[in-house]
């Protein structure tokens, strides 16, 4: 068990109530650390950090060659760390190894993505009349508030920190309550980067009081917020004290479309790793799947015939495909949509319990849940539920498909199965999301823009895309007439 202490101001220090929290392994509940418990008032005090920082300090007058450089040693620490930093993303927050060292390594690429683009963030040049110049410059947004969930830890406090230091700004992190550990590390090694104080500050703590203070605070120019939609709508509340600038990724109820005309196998595969990848604990997972009635049976068929290859356990054993879920609030929360699903009328055909033996009574493990027969109107195809639950919506007709996919008030992802590349991109286009697949679900690039369309959220994060939110824009007009206008 170790004892952290929060980063503000390159110190590491405790919440000023002493208060702290107990950082659980959710695969066998055991103790792993304990974290300080901060409020407002450890939030006002990170805040003066990296608001002096900002104003005063060196770091948005470096060169933006020098900020790079900073961000490449980011990321080649990370990569030094990366072993025992995807052991410690398990122990804090339940996935397989493999995806926690899969995480680690995107995250590590995350800042060298950034540390390249700081060199190429440029401005304008206008025609305008022979006697002026004019010309627009982009400047750090300032001081940003960055709140994060705990299903990607280290990567989300990556996309977020990486494109925020490239443009200069300075940050205040929270990280989720339940997986604080990697982004408290992550603080170490950006000390050990030699950032100039202030530039990072890592504080953890709850929403409540913490977080709100985040969204709120008036010396903060701008928050940036992955985590529910609900949570979203609080958080553009706080952030309207100031109008401060707001970019939120929200949640998602993805659908994930299979044509009768798709590779069987291929798509069997893909709804599988859609729907369970990180125990179906993605804003992005694909969570309905909806399916051409003539091949609904063979599609659910072959599902069944390979669900029992995912192998459930604590990330950390060999073989593990899916951990358990992050906390027994979640897991309570997950089974309550079950038995929602099973009153609704849906069929139950595999999951939907805990599963048996001793090394599961530990953790909060749950099995790869399926419904069938869902109804589009279902809460269960409706809602984020963001675990292992999948709903099979059959449909007849590409209109119906297209029609069903987007009666959602969410808009972050989806995926299309065809072999037929006409149908594929006829239907993508028609779809109301920001992330969309053909033939394929979940990858993603640093270099690609990562965010939703409605309710899913504001803004994109990675890609050219993502520094646009950490950046203002400035006009600069000059007079080359030295003799006055003479306009009174
Ligand atoms: P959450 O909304 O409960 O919490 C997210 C963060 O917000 C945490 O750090 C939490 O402490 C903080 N928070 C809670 N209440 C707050 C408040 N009133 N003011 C300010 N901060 C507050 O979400 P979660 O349960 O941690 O994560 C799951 C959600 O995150 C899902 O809805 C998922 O879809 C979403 N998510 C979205 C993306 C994306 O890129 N769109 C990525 C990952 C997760």
């Amino acid at each position: 068990m170790k004892s952290y202490r929060m980063f503000v101001n390159g110190e590491w220090i405790d919440a000023k109530s002493k208060q702290t929290r107990e950082i659980i392994d959710p695969g066998n509940s055991e103790l792993i650390a304990k974290v300080p418990e901060s409020g407002r008032e450890d939030i006002v005090v990170a805040v003066h950090a990296a608001r002096t920082a900002f104003d005063q300090g060196p770091w948005k007058n470096l060169t933006a060659l020098e900020r790079g450089k900073f961000l490449f040693k980011i990321s080649e620490l990370i990569r030094r760390e990366s072993k025992r930093l995807a052991e410690l993303e398990v122990k804090n927050c339940g996935k397989p190894l493999a995806e926690a060292e899969f995480d680690i390594s995107d995250a590590a690429n995350c800042f060298e993505f950034y540390g390249g683009l700081a060199t190429k963030i440029h401005g304008e040049t206008m025609s305008v009349p022979a006697n002026s110049m004019s010309f627009v410059v982009r400047e750090p947004v300032g001081v940003c508030g960055q709140i994060i969930p705990w299903n990607y830890p280290l990567l989300m406090a990556s996309w977020k920190l990486a494109p925020a230091l490239a443009a200069g700004c300075t940050v205040i992190l929270k990280p989720s309550e339940l997986t604080p550990l990697t982004a408290l590390e992550l603080a170490e090694l950006i000390q050990e980067a030699g950032l100039p104080k202030g530039v990072v500050n890592v504080v953890t703590g709850p929403g409540a009081g913490a977080g709100e203070e985040l969204a709120s605070n008036k010396l903060i120019n701008k928050v940036a917020f992955t985590g529910g939609t609900v949570t979203g709508r609080k958080v553009l509340e706080g952030a309207s004290s100031n109008l401060k600038r707001v970019t939120l990724e929200l949640g998602g109820k993805n659908p994930n479309i299979v044509f009768a005309d798709c590779d069987l196998e291929a798509a069997i595969d893909g709804g599988l790793f859609a729907a369970f990848a990180n125990q179906g604990e993605v804003c992005s997972a694909g969570s309905r799947i909806l399916v051409e009635k003539s091949l609904h049976k063979s599609l659910v068929d072959g599902m069944l015939a390979k669900i029992n290859r995912i192998k459930l356990g604590h990330g950390l054993l060999p073989g593990v495909k899916m951990g358990p879920l992050v906390s027994q609030q979640h897991l309570e929360k997950v089974q309550s949509y079950i038995q929602v699903g099973i009153q609704e009328g849906a069929k139950l055909i595999c999951g939907g319990k805990r599963p048996e033996g001793s090394e599961f009574s530990k953790g909060n493990f749950l099995m790869p849940t399926i419904f069938d027969h869902v109804s589009p109107q279902m809460r269960i195809a409706r809602e984020e539920i963001f675990g292992p639950v999948l709903s099979v919506i059959p449909f007849s007709t590409e209109e119906e498909a297209i029609q069903i996919a987007n009666d959602t008030e969410y808009g972050l992802a989806a995926a299309v199965w065809s072999k037929n590349i006409f149908r594929a991109l006829r239907v993508i286009r028609q779809l109301r999301a920001g992330i969309t697949w053909i033939n394929t679900y979940h990858p993603t690039f640093n270099e690609m823009p990562w965010g939703g369309y409605k309710q899913s959220g504001w803004g994109r994060e990675l890609g050219l895309h993502g520094i646009e939110g950490y950046l203002e824009t400035k006009q600069i007009n000059i007079n080359l007439d030295e003799a006055p206008i003479n306009w009174y």
